[in-house]
Parts: structure tokens; C-alpha cells; sequence
């Protein structure tokens, strides 16, 4: 909702399509402007193909890892008190979810309950987070809550409503709000493929239509998203990388032993976190495992390294050291693209090195 003169959902006319004001923003995919330059070498290796990771059996194992070990918040489980089927509509039409919308109630919690289940106001949201974490689901994900203000984000949106009630409830949002709407917004993704990034996460206050503010200034946005990096589900459309750095690459006399260093930026809306489901390794392109003899130590033939950090949020920087030796002399090419096994591929922009093996 959000504070106007009245809360902004009372004057929500959830009829209105603005269908022509809309125009949902688009994820841009990193471009492989940073792409280090292919050089042709003498290759052993065979012609690299570029099949999709084949999943968990073709890889090493990920340690254990419990749904949501080490988020800070866990999973939530939502109150149901609906709202009045007169303040909502059944099904989407045929849209799915594409966004999830982040409001603030303007008034407490108690008066939003009464708001969403009295006909007479017209509006509803799926979601509504009170000032102490505790979560109330008043209408199903499947249905169209009359929450965004324009019916066309209506029917493609999930809402939610953050308690926040300057002299009725609590005058600031409260750290367990952040946590229990970040976990919401994890579910919410996990079950509807939502990406969760500003272009799919948004605030009541960037839909198009009359005058909302909410979630307004004070709601932290960066962190709000540093949180929902941790719990997000690993998707394609969530996972992204940038080539940084990588070391020279590597000589050594027959039989002595390399090593090669490559840092990649985090650019998704996913946290890559060590032995869990978003874990980042570097892969041999197509999964060859026949470089492997080149590799020392790699942790399985066709994957030369993992991330070395523990938690590598959005924007962070991960590096993947490994080591090569060779007997013959001759020059290598390893290929190397980013992989979330399992998940996806990251962005391939032709990083490689070259093992010198001298005569
Ligand atoms: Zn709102």
C-alpha cells in the first residue's frame, strides 16, 4: 500500500489494464566484452563441443547440503487468513508470475487484515509480513491480488506487504521483516522460475500508475537483495559471470607442475556458495574429460577447479586455482568456461590457458 493522503491501496481500481504503460525490463546478459583473446595453439585435445552439464551423477559430489544450510532465516511457513474473494481474482488468465512486488502497509498489520477481508476495500496482496517476521498468507500465489495498483502487473506479480505504521506499529522495518520477505521471495521464485533481480523484484512505487511511494526510502533494497542472493534457487536466468583476471600462462620442464589462477565476477542475482547447489567450478567446455592428463589433483577429469571462496555474493569475486603438468614437450590449450553443475553453464567467453611444456 503506502501513504498517500489514504493508503494507496484503497485507491487501487484493480480494472484498469494499463497494458500499454508496461513494458517489463529485460535481464541483460554480460556480453563477453572482457573475453580473453583466443590465440590458436597446437591443441591436443579433441574438438571441444559445448553440451549443457549432464548433471549431479557426471560430477563430483557437492557436500552435503540441507535446504537453506547456512541462510540466516530458514524457510517460513505462512499463516492462511484470506482475504474476501470479493478483494482478489480467481486464476491469473492464463499470465504466470514474472515479478514480485514489495509494498508497505501504512497502517498496522491488524487494520490490513481487516482492509483484505472487508469487501467494501477493494484490495487484497498475497503476502503480509507483520513487524515481528511473522508471515500471513491472505491469498494464493495461483490468484490475482488487487495489490500492484495496475491490473497487467496484477496478473503477472506477486505482492507483498511489509508492516510499517510510523506511531500505530513499528516506525522502521525490523531485521526479521527483511528476512521473512526474503525468504518469502526465495519460495516465491522457486516455485514460479521469478528471477530474482530489480528487474523482477520491484516496488510498489516503480509500477506504472498514479502516485505510490511505498516501499519508500528507508527500505534497504541492497540489502534486501544481498538476502534474497542467499536463498535464491540456482536458475540460468540468476546465475551470470565476468571474465576478470586470469595468471600468465603457465611453462614447465617435463613432469613439473603449474599453476593457473583465473578470478571471475559474481554479475547474477545468485550468491555462489561453496559445496551447496550454487557451487561455481571451472569446466572443460563439453565435458571432455581427455585433458584430465594435464590436470594434477583436479577434482574430476573434466572439472580442473571449484570456487576457492565460501560465499561469493552478487558482485563479488571468486578465484579457481589449479594445477597442470605435462610430459611431452608442446603447447596445451585448456579451454575453461564457468558451470553450476547440475544448473547451467555461465556466460562462455573463450577463457583458456596454455601449459608450455618445454623441450
Ligand atoms: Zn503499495
Amino acid at each position: 500500500m503506502g501513504r498517500i493522503a489514504v493508503t494507496c491501496a484503497w485507491l487501487i481500481t484493480a480494472w484498469i489494464v494499463a497494458l500499454a504503460a508496461c513494458s517489463p525490463r529485460v535481464v541483460a546478459v554480460t556480453p563477453a566484452a572482457d573475453a580473453v583473446a583466443r590465440t590458436v595453439v597446437e591443441a591436443v585435445a579433441a574438438p571441444v563441443r559445448s553440451d549443457p552439464p549432464r548433471g549431479a551423477a557426471a560430477v563430483a559430489p557437492r557436500a552435503a547440503s540441507p535446504a537453506q544450510r547456512g541462510f540466516p532465516f530458514g524457510e517460513r511457513r505462512a499463516e492462511w487468513i484470506p482475504a474476501t474473494p470479493w478483494n482478489y481474482d480467481r486464476g491469473r488468465f492464463g499470465e504466470r508470475v514474472e515479478f514480485i512486488v514489495i509494498h508497505y502497509t501504512a497502517i498496522s498489520y491488524e487494520r490490513t487484515l481487516r482492509a483484505f477481508t472487508s469487501p467494501a476495500s477493494g484490495v487484497s496482496a498475497h503476502y503480509v509480513v507483520r513487524h515481528d517476521g511473522q508471515v500471513t498468507q491472505m491469498v494464493s500465489e495461483d490468484d490475482t491480488a488487487w495489490q500492484a495498483g495496475n491490473y497487467w502487473f496484477n496478473l503477472r506479480s506477486v505482492g507483498i506487504e511489509i508492516e510499517l505504521a510510523p506511531g500505530e506499529s513499528n516506525d522502521a522495518f525490523t531485521a526479521e521483516q527483511y528476512y521473512a520477505a526474503a525468504s518469502l521471495a526465495c519460495g516465491v521464485a522457486a516455485r514460479h522460475g521469478v528471477a530474482l533481480d530489480r528487474a523482477h523484484v520491484v516496488g510498489h512505487n516503480e509500477i506504472p500508475g498514479p502516485g505510490k511511494i511505498d516501499p519508500g526510502p528507508t527500505w534497504g533494497w541492497p540489502h534486501f537483495m544481498y538476502l534474497t542472493s542467499l536463498c535464491a534457487p540456482p536458475t540460468s536466468s540468476g546465475l551470470h559471470a565476468r571474465f576478470v583476471d586470469q595468471s600468465p600462462y603457465p611453462e614447465v620442464d617435463p613432469g613439473g607442475i603449474g599453476t593457473v589462477s583465473v578470478v571471475l565476477e559474481n554479475t547474477g542475482a545468485v550468491a555462489w556458495r561453496k559445496g551447496e547447489s550454487t557451487e561455481v567450478r571451472l569446466g572443460i567446455p563439453g565435458n571432455d574429460p581427455r585433458l584430465a592428463f594435464l590436470g594434477a589433483g583436479w577434482p574430476t577429469p573434466a572439472r580442473p577447479a571449484v570456487q576457492a571462496e565460501d560465499l561469493v555474493p552478487p558482485g563479488g569475486r571468486a578465484t579457481f586455482k589449479f594445477s597442470v603438468t605435462g610430459e611431452l614437450p608442446g603447447s596445451y590449450l585448456i579451454p575453461l568456461r564457468p558451470v553450476v553443475d547440475g544448473v547451467t553453464w555461465l556466460e562462455d567467453q573463450g577463457m583458456h590457458t596454455v601449459l608450455k611444456v618445454r623441450d
